[in-house]
């Protein structure tokens, strides 16, 4: 389906995002280096590729850019995972999607890769990535992975308080450069928020 190729490019590109973050300021050892170079791939073609990939898959046409999309959302990814450390794998996109989840509505409504993408956006933010931040975002607009609160039916002025424990808690959050608080995540959704691009 459409919609899972369309969520896996979103939990793809987070992949090279969280960990350069988590694995930052650690000497690596030779798989984890490997696996994150090898996670490059897991963005940058990604990136280039996704728009066309969608539009082709919607008309079943199974362009070079379909083919290579789908192989970095399995291949690439699940190389990254089963080689680097396993506190590489994920940071805040994985985590803030776990404390998303305390919300019903994110379970039933929204794809896994979906919110992911959202928390790369926020993570970028948080770590003032932004050269980063403007691509992700402006293929984000451009294929409808969600930019803001609202494209995950969260209005901002609510209180995420709920989801905002429930993320720092997180597993993944305990291997990152610095320490990530309630307070810089929300800071880098409302700075998301009036984010134009
Ligand atoms: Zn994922």
């Amino acid at each position: 389906p459409i919609k899972y190729l369309w969520a896996g490019i979103g939990d793809t590109m987070a992949k090279h995002i969280e960990s350069t973050f988590s694995a930052r300021n650690d000497e690596l050892n030779f798989t984890s280096e490997l696996g994150i170079k090898i996670g490059e791939n897991c963005y940058y073609p990604v990136l280039r590729d996704a728009k066309k990939a969608l539009e082709d898959a919607k008309e079943y046409k199974l362009s070079q850019e379909v083919e290579r999309t789908i192989q970095n959302i399995i291949v690439t990814t699940g190389c990254v995972s089963l080689i680097v450390n396993p506190e590489y794998n994920s940071a805040l996109s994985h985590a803030l999607f776990y404390g998303l989840t305390v919300r019903q509505h994110i379970e039933k409504g929204h794809l896994h890769g979906e919110v992911v993408s959202y928390g790369t956006l926020v993570q970028l933010m948080m770590d003032n990535q932004m050269e980063l931040l403007k691509k992700t975002y402006r293929l984000h607009e451009e294929i409808g992975l969600p930019i803001c609160l609202a494209d995950l039916e969260l209005r901002r002025n609510e209180d995420l308080s709920d989801i905002l424990e429930k993320t720092v808690i997180n597993q993944e959050l305990r291997h990152v450069p610095y320490k990530v608080t309630e307070e810089l995540i929300l800071n880098a959704i409302m700075k998301l928020e009036d984010y134009r691009g």
